[in-house]
């Protein structure tokens, strides 16, 4: 049977989830929230919605399925609003915010007793772009989209939403809340902070040693990256999450004091085990395979500076799918090979390997 969807907040996550919904569910209504008229006039034109509104109280009443995809604080406030509204009974209401605990924590206050079904949820797909301009289709593929069930989530609450966004070709999991936060602090609020706090420090550092701009290549490209994100976003998300962060950064203090005071001492054996240890650890997190970090499988290729080196390689890689492909061309101390081409399988990941090794001489490496 045809739904009726509404989503508030067609931003790049709100307009993309629009684009995947239609993509499996063509016969669904969509109907758009949005406070300036930019995003709702793109998302008309484009036909990811079919129906918009800067109202937002005026459409919730006709959903079936509401799903909120805005600043963590405007969730909070509509969620709320929402609690007095006159919704369809059994209405599914979901949102999109980056933590969990504060959005949950509110809704089973509001909603609690009302005819309303509730699943906070965190698609775990991004980037620093907004509006629903950049919104895409597959942003969301192979990434995780993560519930969090609370007593106001019944059970085929879970089962009807999958079944919604299957078109987004997300990886579907559900996780505590406070444990969700708990996660995500280490392994990306908290990195944030970090980021950005080097960004900060070299570019004070750059004032009076100029050639450090020049100087900074592929590992402080990689470890500052995310200092590039959205300043709005990262600042609700580390308020509406404080405890959880402050404990990363008092944990970090202390792991940094620790290096400062081996290095004092000059315990070689402590600095070795340092670096040692990490680099196990990295290892084993299997962050460049399907499961870590990044979702896609990685080979990186030694090849000389010479003139169509890499269209030879493409060449012999004809007919294998590949996801991306990356020329490190700055400094090769701290990278596996110059060129680095990522993949969707295991599959054409191994076939390329064998491929490559096959007919040329260059190093190939997979990490
Ligand atoms: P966006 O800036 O692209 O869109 C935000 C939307 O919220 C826009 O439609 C904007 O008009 C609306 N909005 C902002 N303030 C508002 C207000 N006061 N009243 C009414 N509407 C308001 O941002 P986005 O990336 O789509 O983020 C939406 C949610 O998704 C956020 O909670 C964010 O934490 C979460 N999220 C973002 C990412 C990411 O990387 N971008 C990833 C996962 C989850």
């Amino acid at each position: 049977m045809a739904k009726t969807i509404y989503i508030a907040g067609l931003g790049l996550i709100g307009a993309s989830m629009a684009l995947g919904i239609k993509r499996d569910h063509p016969d669904y209504e969509i109907l758009g929230y949005n406070r300036s008229q930019v995003s709702r006039d793109i998302a008309l034109k484009e036909g990811m919605i079919d129906r918009a509104t800067d109202d937002f109280a005026s459409f919730a009443p006709l959903a079936d399925i509401i799903i909120l995809s805005l600043p963590i604080k405007q969730t909070i406030a509509f969620i709320k609003e929402l609690a007095d509204l006159d919704l369809k009974e059994g209405v599914i209401i979901s949102d999109a915010g980056s933590t969990k605990s504060a959005i949950v924590d509110v809704a089973e206050q509001y909603l609690a007793g009302k005819p309303v079904r509730f699943v906070g949820a965190h698609p775990m797909a991004g980037s620093h772009k907004t509006g629903a301009a950049s919104a895409d289709v597959n942003l969301f593929e192979n990434a995780y989209y993560i519930f969090t069930p609370s007593s106001l989530t019944s059970p085929d609450t879970l089962e009807e939403m999958r079944n919604l966004l299957s078109g987004l070709h997300a990886r579907f999991i559900e996780i505590d809340a406070k444990e969700h936060d708990r996660v995500t602090s280490q392994i990306s609020h908290f990195p944030h902070i970090l980021a950005s706090s080097l960004m900060e420090q070299t570019a004070v550092y750059a004032q009076e040693h100029e050639m450090t701009r020049r100087f900074a290549a592929g590992g402080f490209r990689d470890m500052t990256r995310i200092a590039e994100s959205e300043p709005g976003m990262w600042t609700s998300i580390l308020l509406s999450n404080r405890e959880t962060i402050l404990e990363r950064i008092a944990d970090f203090k202390e792991r940094l004091d620790e290096v400062g005071q081996a290095i004092s001492k000059g315990d070689e054996e402590q600095i070795w085990n340092f670096f040692n240890q990490a680099r196990e650890q990295r290892q084993a997190m299997e962050i460049h395979k399907r499961g870590g970090v990044d979702s896609s499988y990685d080979l990186y290729v030694d090849v000389p500076d010479e003139e169509d080196v890499i269209l030879r390689i493409l060449e012999l890689l004809r007919g294998t799918s590949l996801v991306n492909i990356h020329i490190n061309e700055e400094n090769r101390e701290d990278i596996h090979g110059i060129l680095q081409i990522s993949f969707k399988t295991a599959q054409d990941l191994e076939r390329a390997e064998y491929l490559i090794t096959e007919n040329t001489d260059y190093t190939v490496v997979i990490k």
